[in-house]
C-alpha cells in the first residue's frame, strides 16, 4: 500500500514528521507540493497498488495541526524549488502577515542582506566561537533592528517573503561541532542542551513566534570526532533527522573539510559526492542542496562545485556559500550569483552583524521588504542595479 500526500511544506518535513507517527513507511509515501494551502483538513490517500484503485483511507486533521505547526519556517509559501512529480504550480505569493511593528520606512528591495555564518557555540568568546550568551544577545540585536529570519534555500532562489518593513537574513552554522547541538541526558531522557545554539534558537523562537527562525548547518561526516557530525557518535542520525523534521537543513561541507583549491577535478567530485553517500547513509532520502566552501576557497574548475558524480553518486547544489566578512548583495541584484553568496561572520567585530547593521542604516543600503512578494520595491536611483529579468516586477519607491 503506498500514500499520496499533498502538502504545502518541503517534502523532507513531511517524510519525517509521517515516519515519527510511524504510519507508512517514507518510500511508500508520494509528496505533492503545492503552493497554497489546501482546505483545513489533511487528506490523505490510500492507494492500493496492486489494483491500483484510489481510496480514502484517513483524515487526520490532528495530524494536520501537527505539521502545520512544525513549521518552523513559519512561512506558508514555503516550496519546493525543484519539480516533483504531480507538483502544481500556483501564481503568486501570499504575503507574510505583519508581525512586529516598525516605524516610517522606505521599501528598499535592492538593499543587501547578511547570511550569518558561525562556528564554535561556547567557551571563551574568540574568533570563531561565540558564547551562548553571546548568540543570545545575536538574536535579540536581529529581532529589535527588523530582521526576518529566511532559510538559504528561499533566499537563493529569490524567493524572499517577509513582512513589510523587515530585512530578510540567513543563519549558518559550519563544521558540526557539539556547542551547535548537543542533548543531555536528564533522568534517563535526552534534552536539548538550552546553552547550545540549537536550544538557545529554539527557545528564542517560542519566545517570539513573530520570529521564525531557521538555520543551514554545514556538517562534516568524516573528520576528527570533535567535529564529526556534533561530535556524540551515539546520536548521529538521530540529530540529522531531528534537524530536518524541524526544518533545518544539512548542507555539504565537504567530506573532511579539505579545502577544494587542493584538490583535482575527480578528487573534487569524490570529496563533494562522498559526504552526500554519508548522509544518505543516515537518510537516505535526504536531498543535499546547498555547500559552504571549506575555507572558502574555490575549485579550479567552479563548475564542479555545483554539480558532479563520484562513483554513483550525484550531487547537485543550488546555493554555494563563501567564508566571508561581507554583506550579500540583494536577490534581485543583477550582481546576485547563488553559486558564491557572501557570508558575514559572528562577531562583536567592525565586521560582524551589529556593525554592519549600523553601516547599512547609516548608508540606507539596507534591504527593507515592501510586504509583497511579487513586487520589487526600491527607490528609483537603485533601478540600475535590478536584474533585467526582473524589470516588470519594480515599483519606483
Ligand atoms: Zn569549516
Amino acid at each position: 500500500m503506498s500514500i499520496l500526500a499533498f502538502s504545502y511544506h518541503n517534502r523532507d518535513e513531511w517524510v519525517y514528521k509521517i515516519k515519527n507517527l510511524a504510519i507508512v513507511e517514507p518510500k511508500t509515501v508520494k509528496i505533492f507540493i503545492l503552493r497554497k494551502k489546501l482546505p483545513s483538513t489533511l487528506i490523505i490517500y490510500a492507494m492500493n497498488t496492486l489494483k491500483q484503485i484510489c481510496f480514502p483511507l484517513i483524515f487526520v486533521p490532528a495530524l494536520w495541526t501537527q505539521m502545520s505547526c512544525s513549521n518552523s519556517n513559519g512561512s506558508k509559501n514555503t516550496t519546493e524549488n525543484t519539480t516533483s512529480p504531480g507538483s502544481v504550480q500556483t501564481e503568486g505569493t501570499a504575503p507574510v502577515p505583519q508581525v512586529r511593528k516598525t516605524g516610517a520606512f522606505v521599501p528598499n528591495e535592492l538593499g543587501r542582506i547578511m547570511v550569518l555564518e558561525y562556528h564554535l557555540i561556547g567557551y571563551p568568546e574568540d574568533v570563531w566561537r561565540r558564547t551562548p550568551e553571546n548568540f543570545r544577545k545575536d538574536l535579540q540585536m536581529l529581532y529589535d533592528h527588523n530582521y526576518y529570519p529566511v532559510s538559504v534555500k528561499d533566499l537563493a532562489a529569490g524567493q524572499v517573503n517577509v513582512p513589510a518593513g523587515m530585512t530578510p537574513f540567513a543563519m549558518t552554522f559550519d563544521d558540526s561541532s557539539a556547542g551547535q547541538f548537543r542533548y543531555l541526558e536528564k533522568n534517563g531522557k535526552l534534552e536539548l542542551d538550552p546553552d547550545c545554539a540549537l536550544g538557545i534558537m529554539e527557545a528564542f523562537k517560542k519566545q517570539h513566534p513573530d520570529f521564525p527562525i531557521t538555520a543551514s548547518f554545514y556538517v562534516l561526516p568524516a573528520i576528527k570526532p570533535k567535529l564529526r557530525l556534533f561530535a556524540q557518535p551515539e546520536y548521529q542520525k538521530q540529530k540529522l533527522a531531528w534537524l530536518i523534521a524541524h526544518g533545518y537543513e544539512i548542507g555539504n561541507h565537504g567530506w573532511f573539510h579539505v579545502p577544494l583549491h587542493k584538490l583535482d577535478d575527480a578528487g573534487v567530485q569524490k570529496h563533494l559526492a562522498m559526504f552526500v553517500k554519508e548522509i544518505k547513509a543516515f537518510i537516505p532520502d535526504y536531498e543535499v542542496k546547498s555547500l559552504a566552501l571549506p575555507l572558502g576557497m574555490h575549485a579550479k574548475n567552479r563548475i564542479l562545485e555545483s554539480k558532479g558524480s563520484f562513483e554513483g553518486t550525484n550531487y547537485k547544489h543550488d546555493a554555494v556559500f563563501l567564508v566571508g566578512s561581507v554583506t550579500s548583495v540583494s536577490p534581485y541584484d543583477k550582481d546576485f550569483n547563488p553559486l558564491a553568496i557572501q557570508r558575514v561572520q559572528a562577531g562583536d567585530t567592525p565586521t560582524g552583524p551589529a556593525a554592519f547593521t549600523k553601516q547599512l542604516d547609516q548608508s540606507g543600503n539596507r534591504f527593507i521588504s515592501d510586504g509583497d512578494p511579487n513586487t520589487i520595491s526600491a527607490p528609483l536611483k537603485m533601478k540600475a542595479r535590478l536584474k533585467p529579468v526582473l524589470e516588470k516586477k519594480f515599483v519606483a519607491k
